[in-house]
């Protein structure tokens, strides 16, 4: 037997190409299929050697598919129809269009891939596309499990829950990555939205304690903070220097948006996702760094609305908040150093590209239990 070979649908910036290696299994991507040209450039640049279909989905035929005669999918349909913040269109969303194609298609083939893993947000779970892809998976004879997933629980407690597959190894996995706030057409900000486990709806009850927290949220990241098995953030960030300066948030962000961030120090285990915007203050709704990490947040937060705008600043300043950078957000979500962005990739399609990318070691973890 040879390779598996492997068909990445949705590929991006190609983090299933990447979870893909880290897995180990002997496999090939033999066509990876993309329409974002910026996204294309960074999967060629990283992926020299994979065909790349930059095409629609909605465009490859049946026999093209017969032809490249795959033994897995691996895909991340777009998540915007699915998210909480998103019109949740589900599949009258357009953009659901080329996966109910998929699902169209798939009992067509001339052989069936053995393999599929799907990757989406949270909100897919609920959706009549899912309820379509299981249709069709159970229509092709697939055994299928789904996950809901945080990188963090996945990392720590995954690896011993193997699903028994004995029949005919056929799982399909969908699962959760932790980012589903914004929507490329809203500018929408909710406080401290994080998507990270646990922040449901805050009551409306429920007093803050300064800067739009209330006790019980203020509670979960502590308790997320001292969970020792977890790693701090300093293992992810860049090393001090001159360019870091880019990165540190505008005045008109810090007094525009300070009580709306969630702020992490280096010595923090948890952040919220970073979304598509990320990095770019309007839309801004991903963890930002603290570097000043003696200072007390809550003494700079506390009273501050009395303030002018001047001293607001003054105050605010004194944490010396950052956005995290590309890189960092590479790191965080297990992207090797070796991976990298050609240069005329411009820093907000960096962010928009990672945004819009996945955990490779949460996806690493299942392809060798798709595969094992
Ligand atoms: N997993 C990828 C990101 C997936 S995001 C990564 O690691 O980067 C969804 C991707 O699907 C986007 O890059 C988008 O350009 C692409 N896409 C959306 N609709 C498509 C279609 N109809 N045909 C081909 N690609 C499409």
């Amino acid at each position: 037997m040879g390779p598996v070979r492997v068909l990445e649908l949705y590929s991006g910036i190609g983090g299933m190409h990447q979870a893909l290696r880290e897995s180990c299994i002997s496999a090939e991507v033999v066509a990876a299929v993309d329409v974002n040209t910026v996204a294309n450039e960074v999967y060629k640049h990283n992926f020299p050697s994979t065909p790349l279909w930059a095409k629609t989905i909605e465009g490859i035929t049946l026999a093209e598919l017969n032809r490249l005669s795959f033994d897995m999918i691996l895909m991340s349909p777009p998540c915007q129809p699915f998210t909480r913040i998103g019109l949740q269109g589900d599949v009258s969303d357009p953009r659901t269009n080329s996966f109910l194609y998929i699902l169209d298609i798939l009992p067509r083939l001339q052989r069936l891939p053995k393999y599929i893993l799907l990757e989406n947000v949270k909100g897919f779970e609920t959706s009549s596309a899912r309820d379509k892809l299981v249709e069709t998976l159970k229509k092709c004879g697939f055994k299928y499990q789904e996950f809901l997933l945080s990188p963090t629980y996945i990392l720590e407690n995954f690896p011993d829950q193997e699903p028994k597959a004995s029949v005919k190894h056929r799982v399909a996995a969908g699962l959760e990555k932790e980012s589903s706030f914004t929507s490329p057409e809203e500018e929408h900000i909710e406080p401290n939205s994080g998507s990270d486990a646990g922040s449901g709806q805050r009551s409306q009850k429920e007093a803050f304690v300064f800067k739009l927290e209330t006790a019980k949220e203020m509670e979960r990241k502590r308790n997320q903070d001292s969970d020792l098995s977890i790693q701090m953030l300093k293992d992810f960030l860049e090393e001090d220097g001159e360019e870091m300066s880019q990165y540190f948030l505008p005045p008109k962000a810090l007094l525009r948006y300070a009580f709306l961030l969630d702020i992490v120090t280096p010595s923090c285990r948890r952040s919220t996702c970073f979304t598509k915007g990320y990095g770019h203050y309007v839309e801004g709704t991903g963890s930002v760094l603290q570097t000043a990490e003696d200072v007390q947040l809550e003494s700079v937060f506390k009273s501050i609305e009395m303030l002018s705008e001047e001293e607001k600043l003054m105050k605010l300043s004194t944490l010396k908040l950052r956005y995290f950078t590309p890189r960092e957000i590479e790191n965080l979500y297990g992207f090797p150093p070796e991976f990298g962005f050609p240069d005329k990739i411009t820093m907000k399609q960096r962010y928009r590209l990672l945004g819009n990318s996945l955990n490779v070691h949460v996806v690493a973890k299942l392809i060798s239990l798709l595969t094992g």
